[in-house]
């Protein structure tokens, strides 16, 4: 047998094992996996060959919850899907899975999700989306279908940014029950808008405030975190739970911040439900004092950065194996657009970047720091998201299974320099911390991309991956974007 490429001396990790050995790609797909003892003479023969040196090899990471080409309000993101992909090659995810959201009432999720398809054709990592329901009417049962038909099994919904993005109770519950109907997963942005809307007035009129920025009825950045209480999430998570529990759908909670949301999670699941736990880098490493730092606008993000006493018994909840899956949340905006209004937390745009960042921020806060087992970091970096999104063929290291794969020295460690990173924006809000978990070699679908700091553009070669039902069904395979 000769195969394309051979990596051998790996400590190689999945989310179930750590065996040494050597690993065998052709076409794109682990072909072999040898044991550490295999006499190098029963090798396959390899146009290319990689020594890792005993390093540890990863599965390619499956970041289930970025934002591309995004628009918040005014601001569109400054990213495009090349970039995109290109950073989180760098950042050793090779998979990648954004949201088709409408911009207004007059794109139909339908719509929007095909807009995402045809930007992603440019990706240089595989693509997967999840649609997006902002106004439930007679069309949406229709379109749902239609994006299932697509491989996009998903959908987004908010029940908070009133007047842009948010769906209202009726909307959850009638699209709750048409995923339940499709064998498919309703994600939620859980903060319970009624609150926020009171707490963004009340702060608005304290007098500091005012008398600090000169505006009544402004809130300025310094107060973000204080107009989005812990309360505000974990009553939202109740709620959609019952919806969830009503309608029979399994739920997904993109970026949990507090232990008693997760807690409500491990509750309902408890009781038989499926439902799941995100969170985000930013949620463990950082906390509400940043935002009396000298660079607020850094860390402006929704849900806000939470306390410390949070952020420690958040970490507790991962630990324990209750959080099933860590993604970025990635969100492109710079400095500049972060600062046009960072008078006022209303009008400025949300969202950090972190594609790139989001293995060695996870890795160092919970392995280095927090002694978790490098299995268990691969759970929830790779496996866990591909699982629980029906990505079949991604996530694990095994014959048969695509050839993304992560090479790192876990001791190696890097200062992060948002400006050198390639996210296309200027900042990162772990700017000056030193990280362990950098990616020295990423291969995606067999394809050696980057290599001792070197990235070699493999072009437009990123697939759209289809989610499949239950019964591992999809209607085409991988086809090119
Ligand atoms: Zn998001």
């Amino acid at each position: 047998m000769t195969v394309d490429l051979l990596i051998t001396n790996a400590t190689i990790v999945n989310a179930d094992s750590t065996i040494e050995g050597h690993i065998a790609v052709r076409d794109g797909r682990i072909a072999a996996i040898y044991g550490a003892g295999t006499s190098p003479g029963l090798l396959p023969d390899a146009a290319r060959s990689l020594d890792a040196g005993g390093r540890t090899v990863i599965p390619g990471g499956v970041d289930s919850h970025v934002h591309v080409e995004q628009m918040t309000g005014a601001y569109k993101s400054l990213d495009t899907y090349e970039t995109a992909s290109v950073a989180a090659l760098w950042g050793g995810t090779t998979t990648i899975m954004d949201f088709g959201i409408p911009a207004d009432s007059s794109e139909t999720p339908l719509e929007a999700a095909e807009n995402k398809m045809r930007l992603a054709r440019v990706s240089r990592c595989d693509v997967a989306l999840h649609g997006a329901v902002i106004d439930w009417d007679d069309t949406v049962p229709a379109q749902l279908e239609r994006l299932a038909e697509h491989g996009i099994r998903s959908v987004k919904m908010y029940t908070t940014n009133r007047g842009s993005t948010m769906a209202n109770g009726d909307t959850i519950v009638k699209v709750m029950r048409e995923m339940a109907r499709l064998d498919g997963l309703t994600y939620i942005h859980a903060e319970h808008d009624s609150i926020i809307v009171d707490c963004l007035a009340q702060q608005g009129l304290k007098q500091d405030a005012v008398e600090q920025h000169g505006t009544r009825g402004a809130v300025p950045l310094e107060h973000l975190h204080h107009t989005r209480p812990e309360l505000a999430e974990a009553t939202s998570v109740a709620e959609v739970l019952a919806m969830a529990e009503y309608t029979g759908s399994a739920v997904y909670f993109v970026h949990q911040t507090i232990p008693e949301a997760v807690a409500l999670v491990q509750n309902a699941r408890s009781r038989g439900l499926e439902a799941y736990s995100e969170t985000c880098p930013h949620y463990l490493t950082l906390d509400e004092d940043v935002y009396a730092s000298e660079f607020p606008e850094k860390y402006a993000c929704c849900p806000p950065i939470r306390s410390r006493e949070a952020v420690e018994a958040l970490l507790e909840r991962v630990r324990a194996g209750e959080v099933h899956t860590i993604s970025s949340d990635h969100s492109c905006y710079n400095l500049e657009q972060k600062r046009s209004r960072s008078d006022d937390v209303r009008f400025m745009p949300h969202g950090l970047p972190g594609i790139e960042t989001r293995m060695p921020v996870a890795f160092t806060t919970l392995v280095i720091e927090q002694g978790m087992p490098v299995q268990q970091f691969v759970e929830l970096f790779a496996t866990g998201p591909a699982r629980i999104n029906r990505l079949t063929g991604k996530g694990i290291i095994a014959p048969g299974y695509d050839a993304d794969l992560v090479i790192f020295d876990p001791d190696e460690r890097r200062v992060v320099d948002g400006r050198a990173l390639h996210m296309g924006t200027d900042f990162s809000p772990f700017d000056g911390m030193e990280l362990a978990g950098w990616p020295s070699t990423v291969v995606m679908g067999g394809r050696v991309v980057l290599h001792e700091d070197r990235f070699s553009d493999p072009g437009p070669t990123g697939r759209f991956l289809q989610c499949r039902d239950a019964n591992n069904k999809a209607a085409l395979d991988g086809k090119a974007l």
